[in-house]
């Protein structure tokens, strides 16, 4: 799996790194989100789907064959 976000939709909802700390994280200033791991960890895939799922900005993408 690999996981883009993009930063010019994030709305700093933060509902990502609720989800999905070990992969998402958010800037202290403006609360925008920062991708942790690019490519994250089989047993990490579940809560970033859902991450991306939620996520009302839909800022979140994901290639599921990566
Ligand atoms: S859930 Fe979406 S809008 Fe909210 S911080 Fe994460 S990427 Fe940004």
């Amino acid at each position: 799996m690999k996981v883009r976000v993009d930063e010019d939709k994030c709305c700093g909802a933060g509902q990502c790194v609720l989800l999905a700390p070990d992969v998402f994280d958010q800037r202290e200033d403006d609360g925008i989100v920062i991708l942790l791991e690019v490519e994250p960890a089989e047993h990490l895939h579940a809560s970033v789907r859902e991450a991306a799922a939620v996520c009302p900005a839909a800022a979140i993408e994901l290639s599921e064959n990566a």
